[in-house]
């Protein structure tokens, strides 16, 4: 059995032990006061899988909606190896030296898809685990990229809650994991290395256009020419997209964060896009956008749960199949049928 099964185990157990209620407003007082195992405690509530700790962990969020302080939320992206733990780990470092109380997330949607982690492990980011303005959350077992969504969104505002200013959530590649990542943040930076010539190979279709910054690590010792010409040609790249509304131009940089160099400039970088997009207007209108964008997904997800879940449409959905498959009903009629046990002649 894998370490992961087994603290998964653990942490089952313990949901299942548990029997006495928790005291959310008193969890929720602990939490503004920025109570790490507090946070913690809250987080797990929303990852849980039982229904009562659900609605309990609901009922902790809505508190925190409205107590939630003025914070950054920045999605960061890249290959394995690319060094994003590394790059978190100094960029992080340099925040809260500078006073900043820094949360760390993660989306990991492979251990759904591969049943293994890329992101989870606890070892990486070790100075900053330690680091009592930080706080870091592995990402949760999960079960679909929905259920990810949730819960980070929902982690995210409970860091917030408890006085977390910057709030960067990690992801890799698979999937749909950037984009769910680009649509809860302010922010979203994409990590690249240098190659030789081949720079924009491997880069998906579309993560370019979500990118507000592309940042070059490992821009040290003999790597630097080739950055410098990675730098080109992403500037030359992004430069054929057209312009965002909200008026950013993406921006090239390169940053060492082994050396821990570029990073104030990743930074500065941040606070101008900020600057700007505050100025605006779009920064807030973002936001409304993605809150709305959340209602909607989340309604969508729970009609689907509930309609595919209902005996009678799993039974009627068996013979609708047999029936296309015997070309008795196109599956457009097939589907509207199914959906009319529910809606009627409204489908
Ligand atoms: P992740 O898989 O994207 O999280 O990548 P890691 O942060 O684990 O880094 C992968 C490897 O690249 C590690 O061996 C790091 O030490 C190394 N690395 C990360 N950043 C840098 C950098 O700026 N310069 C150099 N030379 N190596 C780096």
């Amino acid at each position: 059995m894998t370490k992961r099964n087994t603290s998964f185990h653990k942490y089952k157990s313990r949901q299942k032990a548990r029997t006495v209620p928790i005291d959310i407003d008193r969890l929720f007082h602990k939490v503004l006061e920025g109570d790490k195992a507090a946070l913690a405690q809250g987080i797990t509530l929303i990852e849980s899988t039982l229904k009562h700790d659900l609605l309990q962990g609901e009922e902790l969020v809505t508190k925190c909606l409205k107590a939630a302080h003025q914070s950054i939320r920045i999605g960061i992206t890249g290959v394995p190896g690319v060094g994003k733990s590394t790059f978190i780990e100094a960029f992080g470092s340099f925040l809260t030296a500078s006073g900043k109380k820094v949360a760390v997330l993660a989306v990991d949607p492979s251990s759904s898809i591969t049943k293994g982690s890329i992101l989870g492990d606890k070892t990486r980011m070790e100075r900053l685990s330690r680091d009592p303005n930080a706080f870091i959350r592995p990402s949760p077992a999960q079960d679909s990229l929905g259920g990810v969504a949730r819960r980070t969104r929902e982690s995210i505002l409970l860091c917030e809650a408890a006085g977390y200013e910057v709030i960067l959530v990690e992801t890799v590649g698979v999937g749909q994991s950037e984009t769910l990542v680009h649509s809860m943040v302010d922010f979203f930076l994409l990590l690249k290395l240098a190659g030789a010539g081949d720079e924009l190979q491997g880069v998906k279709r579309g993560i370019m256009e979500m990118a507000d910054a592309v940042v070059i690590n490992k821009a040290d010792g003999e790597n630097l020419n080739a950055v410098k010409y990675a730098m080109t040609e992403f500037q030359r790249a992004l430069h054929l997209y057209p312009p965002k509304t909200n008026t950013w131009m993406p921006k090239v940089l390169r940053c060492s964060s082994l050396h821990q160099t570029g990073i104030d400039t990743v930074w500065q970088t941040i606070q101008n896009f900020i600057e700007l997009t505050t100025n605006n207007g779009h920064f807030e209108s973002n936001r409304d956008v993605q809150y709305k964008n959340w209602f909607t997904q989340t309604v969508d997800d729970l009609l689907q749960r509930h309609f595919f879940e209902e005996k009678t449409i799993q039974l009627a959905m068996q013979q609708q199949l047999q029936k296309i498959t015997a070309k008795e009903v196109s599956p457009v009629t097939a589907a509207r049928e199914l959906v009319g046990m529910i809606y009627g002649g409204n489908a």
